[in-house]
């Protein structure tokens, strides 16, 4: 019964085909038990009404579909149980499509379009697209390879659309209803093309409705609901060669690379250009509130750390009061006298007491409030702090209760009017003049913010009989020798003073524990801070997924049209996760750069900034890494689409 039996092996062979849709509680055969042989050469044409089955026929053919029961072979290898990438090549390697509504990409050039089978078959660049124009050129539209398909017509479309279905030189073309959008005389051209290609020795199967093009072909196949109701050769078909398939070239079974998928990537994102611009700015404001935020944290510890370096860490430090007893301001135990025992202990080069009041200093018509200390001639070594001009009180001014001052920087600058030496000039503090003798070195401002430099330094003795009354310190501050032995020294210590006052009304601390404590605070606040930045980021990855969802349910279709020309479900993965990867690679660089500049923008207005590296690639790899987890998704879904559905998407 076949025609062409005659002619050997056949190319393609369907036996007893079926293929059923579930529609509700309905099962509709497309098609019912289609056997049908194909040979090499053949101009076969496939015509029924509307709805008989004709598309499913042709995507079975084509390895985008798989018959429901059934088998189908091609070049003898039958596609049951092969899988989607098999059946990929099986595509790549046999066919190429020509649809009715052409299928191509809008965003890419005619020349490019032409290109995309050979990218998934692997071949170099060069030759994909010395063939591309090539083919462009047989095809007469030499000079249209850099348009795109808004800038062509509908019958130029279909001849790049069929370029694009030569470009593997495949030995079947199939066509389903390759005129049924064209005006008569672009598709008189579409057919007398696809004579051609005939003539060169391809099998064509041509699908139609249109009794006039079905003429061109040599046999005609009828189909009614699901079922070959007659085949019968209509011509003598010409006697050509038959193109063979090219299974498994060498280069054809390399991956495209990297770069490809970025270029397509690239390109596809251009289209949407503010769509992609509001992603990235997403991920860009992320990543830079990271880099920023996570300096300005650093700065502040930095800068806490290095006013209590400035203090001193050898400091320890004595005060009155202890957990458990009230109203520590009350106590006055701690004495001169505790301070010259400490200052007996080991490890421990001076100790000072130290007792402030806040009293109002006068000089001619100014006057002025500041914190007044009484302490002892150890007080510079204690604290580290140097005398500018003059010189410090001595063990002898302490022991005749002499009446001198070291002052502060800025009392000294807003106590003297410019050009008069503050050092031998006579101030009255609280009624009681004292000669100023020394003027200290600049300090600034101290942990907690208060100008340390505000400050009048007097004897301790001068001070408890003129000023304060009563012979208790504030505080005793303790200059240790050896760091490394700060805690022992602590504990004598605690056992002396507790030892002279037979209880603990006091509390003794290290400036090596104040700076844990502030170490800690800063590092809560830069985790604060970095978490409040790493959810901005967070917040951009979610827009990235988002787009890459909408732009895979956009691009169905395309999605089906690189599956039909040969891509892998791999192809299509990494494509979008490239697509993905390139702008949040993009909006990382963009955002570490803005990070960056804004940290130097807030430095010049004086807050402290400190970038390290690590933020900067924790950030720009979070964002990669969002790019990747989140574009992977979507993409997986788009990978996973049958390639029909994909095509039958609008
Ligand atoms: P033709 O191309 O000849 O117009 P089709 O092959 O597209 O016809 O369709 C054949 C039959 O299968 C029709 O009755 C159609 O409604 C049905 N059909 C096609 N695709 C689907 C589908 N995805 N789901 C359910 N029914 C379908
Ligand atoms: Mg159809």
């Amino acid at each position: 019964m076949t025609p062409a039996a005659a002619k050997g092996r056949p190319l393609l062979r369907l036996e007893k085909v079926v293929r059923s849709y579930q529609s509700g509680e309905q099962t509709i055969r497309a098609l019912n038990e289609v056997g049908l042989e194909i040979y090499p050469g053949e101009f076969v044409a496939v015509m029924g009404q509307s709805g008989s089955g004709k598309s499913t026929l042709m995507n079975i053919l084509g390895c985008l579909d798989w018959p429901s029961s059934g088998d189908y072979w091609v070049n003898g290898e039958n596609v049951k149980g092969k899988d989607a990438d098999e059946l990929a090549r099986l595509r790549r390697e046999t066919f190429g499509f020509i649809f009715q509504r052409y299928n191509l990409m809008a965003t890419a050039t005619a020349e490019e379009n032409v290109e995309i089978p050979a990218i998934y078959a692997g071949k170099p660049r060069a030759r994909r697209m010395a063939r591309a124009v090539e083919l462009l050129g047989k095809l007469g539209l030499k000079g249209r390879e850099g348009h795109r398909p808004n800038q062509l017509s509908g019958g130029q479309q279909q001849r790049v659309a069929v370029a694009r279905a030569l470009m593997n030189d495949p030995p079947v073309i199939l066509a389903d209803e390759p005129t049924g959008a064209l005006d008569s005389k672009s598709g008189e051209e579409v057919m007398k093309l696809l004579g051609d290609l005939h003539g060169e020795g391809r099998t064509i199967i041509l699908i139609t409705h249109d009794a006039q093009v079905a003429a061109h072909a040599h046999r005609l196949v009828r189909i009614s609901d699901g079922r070959i109701v007659s085949d019968e050769v209509t011509s003598k078909g010409r006697a050509a060669k038959p193109v063979q398939a090219h299974p498994r070239e060498e280069e054809g079974m390399a991956l495209p690379g990297f770069g490809e998928a970025a270029k397509m990537a690239m390109r596809a994102l251009k289209v949407n250009i503010f769509r992609t611009s509001l992603t990235l700015l997403g991920i860009v404001i992320g990543v830079a509130s990271v880099v920023t935020m996570l300096a300005v944290g650093n700065g502040s510890k930095q800068n806490v750390l290095d006013q209590i370096s400035a203090v001193g860490t050898n400091l320890l430090s004595v005060r009155p009061g202890a957990p458990g007893i009230r109203g520590s301001g009350d106590i006055i135990t701690l004495t001169q006298a505790d301070a010259r025992a400490v200052e007996g202990l080991d490890n421990i080069s001076v100790a000072e007491g130290e007792r402030s009041g806040r009293f109002t200093l006068r000089y001619g018509n100014t006057d002025y409030q500041s914190t007044v200390t009484g302490t002892g001639p150890g007080f510079t070594m204690a604290r580290n702090w140097a005398v500018a001009e003059g010189s410090f009180f001595t063990d002898r001014d302490v022991a005749g209760y002499a009446p001198v001052a070291v002052i502060g920087k800025t009392v000294a600058g807003i106590l003297f009017p410019y050009g008069v030496e503050p050092v031998g000039q006579y101030i009255q503090v609280g009624n009681v003049p004292f000669q100023v003798i020394g003027v200290m070195a600049e300090k600034g401002a101290g942990f907690g913010g208060q100008d340390q430099d505000d400050v009048v330094l007097i004897p301790l003795s001068t001070g408890q009989v003129r000023l304060f009354g009563g012979n208790y310190v504030n505080a005793i501050t303790a200059y240790v020798t050896d760091i490394s032995k700060i805690d022992d020294t602590q504990a004598a210590i605690e056992d002396l003073l507790k030892a002279r006052h037979r209880q603990e009304d006091f509390s003794v601390r290290s400036m090596a524990s104040i700076l844990q404590t502030a170490t800690a605070m800063q590092n809560t606040l830069t985790m604060l801070l970095g978490t409040v930045a790493a959810i901005s980021l967070l917040v951009g990855g979610i827009g990235v997924m988002n787009i890459m969802l909408v732009n895979v349910t956009e691009r169905t279709r395309e999605i089906g049209v690189r599956m039909a020309t040969g891509a892998r479900t791999f192809d299509i993965l990494l494509q979008f996760i490239t697509e993905a990867a390139v702008v949040c690679t993009l909006g990382g660089v963009m955002g570490v750069v803005l990070g960056v500049a804004t940290g130097l923008a807030l430095k010049l207005f004086g807050v402290a900034i400190v970038f390290t590296l690590p933020p900067v690639v924790l950030a720009f790899g979070c964002a990669v890494a969002t790019g990747l987890v989140f574009g992977y998704l979507p993409a997986r879904q788009a990978a996973q689409l049958s390639p029909v559905v994909a095509l039958a998407s609008e």
